[in-house]
């Protein structure tokens, strides 16, 4: 039977604010993405039977229908009617609940894995729409590069690109749950984001930076309004912010809702020293490079 692999990169947020809440209590986000190269790879080998397995790598990844790869094949299966189960390899490389969509960029690569192993009967859009029922990234995950979102962040946009660079991913410590993350926001500002009570900020620096392919400018523009609340909770977090400034980064950034935290350097020895005195802090760091940056998108939308 077909198998099929897959990379699942891992994303940082170069921009992530919110612009309001909708009626229902949904937080409704404003946010530039970018696809590193840091990356977990999906294995999907399809079975006769219908059944679904999983494996992975990492201790602590659930391997039943809770693992959004199993999500993303059950919710395929339905929408296509395809009667085939898969056998489902993670090998994992991307921290959990780090803010770097590690489960949605598994759940992207499955999708991607079973639509070429079924014959690539849906479309990239038709693949995104199912993947928003999954997770917000998970649209972003499929087609990756550098993209703006808005909505509750799967609605994507065009953004200039991203140049190349030195991207240090980093994380440690305690973890921070999504609902937490915007607990402690809507603690701050009332829980409306509406004009009286807060003004978002506007990717229009970033999105000029960009234009000009200035990694300086990008660092400097870079935006999370998680970021200050969470590493005054999450102290190895702003740890490794401190160390990633003192390392010559020239901006350094909490990445979703934490408690990642990434690097952006121009040269490539200060981004692996910076990296290897995190890691002898006893975290886990690595440098990267922006992935889809000649091409803007990895997968054009149809
Ligand atoms: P995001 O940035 O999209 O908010 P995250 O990177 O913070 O996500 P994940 O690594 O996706 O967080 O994991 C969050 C939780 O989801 C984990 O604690 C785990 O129990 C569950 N989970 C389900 N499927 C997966 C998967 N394939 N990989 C990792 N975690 C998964």
């Amino acid at each position: 039977m077909k198998t099929v692999t897959k990379k699942g990169y891992a994303k940082i947020n170069l921009h992530l604010d919110i612009t309001g809440r909708t009626s229902d209590g949904y937080h409704l986000v404003e946010t530039v993405m970018q696809s590193i190269s840091l990356c977990d790879e999906v294995t999907l080998s399809l079975r006769e039977d219908g059944a679904f397995t999983l494996s992975c790598n990492v201790d602590g990844v659930p391997t039943d229908e809770k693992n959004l790869a199993i999500k993303a094949a059950l919710a395929f299966r339905e929408k296509t009617g395809v009667k085939y189960g898969a056998d489902i390899v993670i090998n994992k490389r991307i921290p959990m609940a780090a803010g770097m969509a590690g489960g949605s960029a598994d759940a992207a690569a499955t999708l991607l894995c079973l639509n070429e192993a079924c014959g690539n009967i849906l479309s990239i859009d038709e693949l995104c729409n199912l993947g928003a029922t999954l997770g917000a990234d998970v649209p972003f995950c499929i087609v990756g590069g550098t993209a703006y979102a808005d909505g509750k962040g799967d609605i994507l946009h065009d953004f200039e690109k991203m140049p190349d660079c030195y991207i240090v991913a980093a994380c440690g410590g305690e973890g921070v749950s999504t609902p937490f993350a915007y607990k402690t926001l809507d603690g701050i500002y009332g829980g409306f984001y509406d004009e009286s009570t807060y003004k978002s900020r506007g990717t229009e620096a970033l999105s000029r930076a960009m234009g000009e392919g200035d990694i300086s400018l990008i660092a400097k523009a870079t935006y999370n309004i998680f970021e200050e609340p969470i590493l005054s909770l999450r102290w190895v977090a702003k740890d490794i912010k401190k160390t990633m400034q003192e390392g010559g980064a020239l901006g350094a950034m909490m990445s979703g809702s934490g408690p990642s935290v990434f690097g952006i350097f121009a040269d490539k020895e200060s981004a692996e020293q910076t990296a290897k005195t995190i890691r002898q802090k006893g975290y886990f760091a690595e440098v990267c490079r922006p992935v889809g940056d000649a091409v803007g998108r990895v997968r054009e939308l149809s």
